[in-house]
């Protein structure tokens, strides 16, 4: 659910150029600009070109074609370039400073002053930072690891730590895959020096408390949640894991005290070892799983023909390989990219990407202003993405949807299992990277290596290799791609069980959130709309969690659905 091959596109951009030659001559004597003006100017500059922005990056995914691609960078820095203009910041910042009385303008000047702010960087300092980010990004592509002298692909090692029995052989190609760690090392520190400096240029105490402020997240709120979200699922976690950890010593013929990482097979122990005997893709081999959404979504009341008919859903020649959901003009111009396969996969995504589709621009009045007619936060699109999700693996959803399963009990103690696992398995992993970007950004001339393993152990529950001392928190390529922002998949979880249960309990009459499929009921549609969809952008995050379920965002109804089993 939360890869990063799946992912809500945003019209923001790492890579910023800035035009020179935009100061006013007449600082000073100019009359103080109002809200309105502002706003207005917005309207008027911006939105054309993120308009045209959201198009080019349309048509370089769906193409792959180099021209497209030169279209696509050369509108982000063209937008990237008018969002930096320091005379338009400063207008913003003093309507800001001044106090704007009427709420829905002050709320689009904050985001305004938010997502100008992040560009203010100096010029030359951002273009050391993308370089430094673009050179390591490239030498994750060129790095091959390697056993015995033998190259191996990324696919070759995640293979061989599904399937392998011996210890000795998991080892060597855990250790290989992890060596990229130490051939970035040195240009990650110093990415990591420089974001900070961009940071406390801007008055931030560091990088990672930034990158939360400018997404309206209080980096101390934030922990706090998490240390929630650790407490009530310590236990179940440790329940699994001990039943997992049972069957891998088994299969190597260890015991479980001899359990090392390379044992987990996935590097880093962010996804839950394939234990389990699953065949969740059987019901799939033959159904139209575009049928199947079509049907779904409508059923709930909100039908989606317009976005399908948009959309670019199977695989082509050059196409990109992933998916993803795009809001081009809010004003219902929303598409989705997928590359649609007969698998429970792709059910997922297709699910997960019109769950995206449907909080969009399409059911937020157009009323609403053009700048607060988006979703109202990464984790809330998400969320709502990842609560319709979650239905691919539900037994009782594809006998309601009329899809045959052979087994269905066999099936939905499969499907239970894995998505449980999954969510557990991934919490825990959220800890890790949350904590490790929030410590290494704090004081990154520590041990980071000891501090890595410090958090894995006492998150994951993993045992650290005796004796071994290398930067292998360097191997996770997020840490430069998407920093910050990993916490985010999680809190988006957090949103969607606990929306999810409020349905259960508001719309469905109380039944169990473990059963309900909302599938034909569109009153489930109708929450939607009204408790999360429609007012955009016009509530934040905390806000948005209290009006759609009458509670701040907590762990509660998430860790709820670990209870008793
Ligand atoms: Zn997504």
């Amino acid at each position: 659910m939360a890869s990063k091959n799946r992912r809500k596109f945003l019209i923001q951009s790492s890579s910023i150029l800035i035009a020179a030659g935009t100061i006013s001559k007449h600082a000073g004597a100019a009359p103080m600009t109002t809200a309105k003006e502002v706003i207005a100017d917005h309207e008027t500059r911006i939105k054309p070109l993120e308009i045209v922005t959201g198009d080019a990056w349309w048509t370089a995914n769906v193409t792959g074609k180099d021209e497209d691609f030169a279209a696509k960078e050369k509108a982000q820095n063209k937008l990237d370039a008018a969002l930096a203009d320091p005379l338009r910041f400063s207008k913003i910042k003093a309507v800001r400073e001044a106090g704007v009385a009427d709420p829905s303008e002050k709320r689009q000047i904050e985001l305004l002053y938010l997502q100008s702010l992040e560009k203010q960087v100096d010029p030359k300092l951002l273009e050391k930072i993308t370089a430094k980010a673009n050179s390591i990004e490239k030498a994750f592509n060129v790095y091959r690891a390697k056993v015995g002298g033998v190259e191996l692909a990324d696919s070759k090692i995640r293979e061989r730590l599904k399937e392998s029995k011996s210890s000795d052989e998991r080892k060597a190609v855990w250790e290989a895959s992890k060596g990229v760690g130490a051939a970035v090392e040195s240009d990650l520190k110093e990415l990591v020096r420089l974001r900070n400096e961009s940071a406390k240029n801007l008055g931030f105490p560091d990088y990672h408390v930034m990158m939360l402020a400018l997404n309206e997240q209080k980096q101390s709120d934030v922990i706090a949640l998490f240390d929630e979200l650790d407490t009530l699922t310590r236990k179940p976690f440790e329940e699994l894991k001990s039943t997992i950890d049972s069957v891998l010593a088994r299969q190597c013929g260890i015991s479980v005290d001899e359990l090392r990482p390379w044992h987990y097979h996935d590097p880093f122990f962010q996804e839950t070892p394939a234990v389990f005997d699953a065949n969740l893709d059987e019901p799939y081999a033959k159904a139209d799983i575009l049928k199947l959404c079509r049907e779904f979504y409508a059923g709930i009341g909100l039908p989606i023909e317009d976005v399908i008919a948009r959309s670019d859903l199977y695989e082509k020649p050059g196409k990109s390989p992933h998916a993803f959901c795009i809001d081009v003009n809010r004003m219902g111009d929303v598409r989705v990219l997928a590359n649609i396969v007969n698998n429970e996969y792709w059910m997922g995504t297709m699910l997960h990407e019109l769950g995206h589709a449907v909080y969009s621009s399409r059911n937020i009045p157009q009323s609403v202003p053009y700048l607060l007619r988006g979703e109202a936060h990464i984790l809330a699109t998400e969320g709502v993405a990842m609560q319709f999700e979650q239905f691919s693996k539900d037994a009782d959803w594809l006998a309601a949807m009329g899809v045959k399963v052979e087994n269905p009990k066999a099936y939905d103690e499969a499907g239970s299992k894995a998505k449980r696992g999954h969510l557990l398995i991934f919490s825990r992993w959220c800890q890790v990277m949350l904590r490790f970007e929030k410590a290494m950004y704090a004081d990154p001339s520590q041990d980071l290596n000891k501090l890595w393993w410090d958090l894995v152990e006492k998150y994951q529950g993993l045992k650290r290799p005796e004796g071994r001392n290398q930067p292998d928190y360097g191997a996770k390529i997020h840490i430069v791609s998407s920093p910050a922002y990993y916490h985010n998949y999680m809190m988006g979880q957090l949103f969607a069980s606990q929306v999810h249960h409020t349905i259960c309990r508001e719309v469905l009459g109380g039944v169990s959130p473990a059963k309900a499929s909302y599938v034909g009921n569109p009153k489930v549609g109708q929450f939607m709309v009204e408790k999360v969809f429609a007012p955009g952008r016009s509530l934040s995050w905390k806000e948005l969690a209290q009006f759609a379920t009458g509670e701040p965002l907590s762990a509660k109804a998430f860790a709820a659905d670990f209870k008793g089993d």
